[in-house]
């Protein structure tokens, strides 16, 4: 059983977005729980945290089947002091509105070295801001997503995943996000039959697919090892449908959101229908 959907709107307030994502047939579904280019949000209302839970019950989407993405700008991994604290006060407060809306999972970017500092160092501050941010919540766990490597973004490699996950403290609480298209174009070739089988297995020998919280399904625009993020619509890039197909039916990848990030949400609603008839 595979859980589909894509990242939705939650313009007006966060309990839209379980409506949207049931309008378009969705299964599962990510989304912003504040403004996701502004640093400070008002809090969520009691009465939007209610309406989102009610929606969610109603429409039966329970935590695993919701992937919330946290703001484009907080980095984990700042090079500056005062920087870093703004991160991660940010952080803190996305976790907060996840344990509110009852939800076990927050997906971000792990962080950039801004070229100010050495990757491990970058790599050590991303997992410090992890277990501060967990120490000070309950049961959401932080799900670092697989990177493009575009300028000095880091997560683009599996060691990399791994060198975080190694240093957070509460192993129950932290788990991987894997985008197909960042996957692709940090130079991991999941369009072949066999490169799709040695890189899933190389993600279980290096992270372990246990860790496994959420599937980003995003065609590429860019080629193999091209450090670039440019998603595309599902069949319609450089992956092509059958990487797609391999991953709804992997019966190893079960039980965790699988949410689309395609540029054109019109398709949506035809996405989803083609990827349920591919999972079977
Ligand atoms: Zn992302
Ligand atoms: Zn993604």
């Amino acid at each position: 059983m595979k859980f589909i959907g894509a990242h939705v709107s939650a313009a007006g307030g966060v309990e839209n977005a379980p409506l949207n994502a049931h309008a378009i047939g969705a299964t599962a579904f990510a989304f912003f729980t504040k403004n996701q280019r502004q640093w400070a949000s008002p809090p969520l209302s009691p009465a939007s945290i209610a309406l989102f839970r009610e929606r969610c019950e109603q429409h039966g989407y329970g935590p695993g089947q919701v992937l919330p993405h946290d703001s484009y700008l907080i980095n984990l991994g700042h090079p500056d002091r005062e920087a870093v604290r703004k991160s991660r006060a940010a952080f803190l407060d996305e976790l907060q509105r996840c344990e509110q809306l009852g939800l076990d999972r927050l997906n971000f970017h792990p962080g950039s070295t801004l070229k100010a500092i050495d990757d491990e160092d970058c790599l050590r501050r991303i997992a410090e801001s992890i277990n501060r941010g967990l120490e000070q919540t309950r049961g959401v766990c932080a799900v670092i997503e697989n990177t493009a490597g575009q300028g000095s973004n880091l997560g683009h490699t599996f060691e990399q995943l791994a060198y975080i996950i190694e240093r957070v403290d509460d192993k129950s609480r932290v788990g991987v996000c894997l985008d197909t298209c960042h996957t692709f174009a940090a130079g991991y070739d999941i369009s072949t039959p066999t490169g799709f089988a040695e890189v899933i297995e190389h993600l279980d020998r290096i992270v372990g697919l246990s860790y496994l919280r959420g599937v980003h399904l995003n065609d590429a625009k860019k080629g193999l090892g091209s450090h670039v993020d440019r998603h595309e619509s599902i069949g319609r890039g450089v992956l092509g449908l059958a990487p797609f197909k391999w991953l709804v039916k992997d019966p190893r990848l079960n039980a965790v959101p699988f949410i689309l990030e395609t540029p054109d949400e019109t398709l949506w609603p035809e996405e989803i229908r083609l990827l349920k008839g591919l999972a079977g």
